[in-house]
């Protein structure tokens, strides 16, 4: 039996009362390139760290191929926002990619060179493999946003999950990136993006999750992306522009 890449139920989140995500069920196939858009503080970055367990939902069901998050761990790759990563720790490039390689790792061995090669060829992929010896700290925007992915490649994961992966990236980073994006969906793996910028989303994504606390759309980025819709989801941020006379 076929499953779906991920699918939820009824999902609801809160912080202290105050729902973040309210009610969301939605099933997405296996090889799509799905963007999670809504203006900010509408719960997308909530959203995913509910999905991957990393912070508790109220209620609701998640599975990931056809399984509890926990059982799949493995298969999943997630890149948090860079502002959640320490990037003073002292890290070099080549060891946090080979840190995407630990779930294949046992515990406690050291990495061999089968692994290594393995991680260079990751960073080969993004075009940071000359900052192999680098420190992450040392890196721009677009760079650790590189490395981070090529950590996530080297994981060999069937399912991504990319916070915000744009933000305070240089274009040609930003090429780089949406381009190994869309060769994982050809490959037949799944890609889920929080991305908060509407204007690039019809040539990046070919499904959206429009998200303001509900789900205001789900579907084909076609479907989706018609001005009633994205002004309903948009529409608190709308009429606070109208308000200040913007
Ligand atoms: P987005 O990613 O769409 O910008 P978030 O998921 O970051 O939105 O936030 C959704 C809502 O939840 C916002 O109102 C935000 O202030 C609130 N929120 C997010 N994280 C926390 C937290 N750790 N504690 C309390 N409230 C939070």
């Amino acid at each position: 039996m076929k499953y779906a890449a991920i699918s939820i139920k009824d999902l609801h989140v809160s912080y202290y009362g105050n729902e973040a995500i309210k009610g969301v069920s939605l099933s997405v196939n296996p090889g799509n390139l799905v963007g999670i858009i809504g203006p900010n503080g509408a719960g997308k970055s909530t959203f995913l760290k509910a999905l991957l367990n990393l912070i508790p939902k109220d209620k609701g069901d998640v599975m990931v191929l056809g399984k509890s998050i926990n059982e799949v761990r493995k298969k999943i790759a997630y890149v948090p926002q860079r502002n959640d990563i320490d990037w003073d720790f002292p890290i070099t490039v080549l060891d946090a990619v080979l840190l995407g390689t630990y779930p294949n790792l046992k515990l406690f061995r050291r990495p061999k060179k089968k692994d290594k090669l393995w991680a260079m060829e990751c960073l080969e992929r993004v075009g940071m493999e000359e900052f192999s010896k680098r420190q992450i700290g040392e890196l721009s925007g677009g760079q650790q946003q590189r490395v981070f992915l090529a950590r996530a490649l080297a994981q060999n994961a069937e399912v991504f999950f990319l916070d915000e992966p744009f933000v305070g990236v240089d274009v040609s980073s930003e090429e780089t990136i949406v381009k190994i994006l869309k060769e994982l969906c050809w490959q037949g793996k799944t890609v889920i993006v929080v991305h908060h910028d509407l204007s690039k989303a019809n040539d990046y994504f070919n499904q959206l999750i429009l998200l303001n606390k509900e789900l205001i759309g789900f579907g084909a980025v076609s479907e989706v992306f018609q001005t009633d819709i994205i002004e309903r989801a948009y529409k608190s941020q709308f009429a606070f522009m109208n308000e200040m006379g913007v």
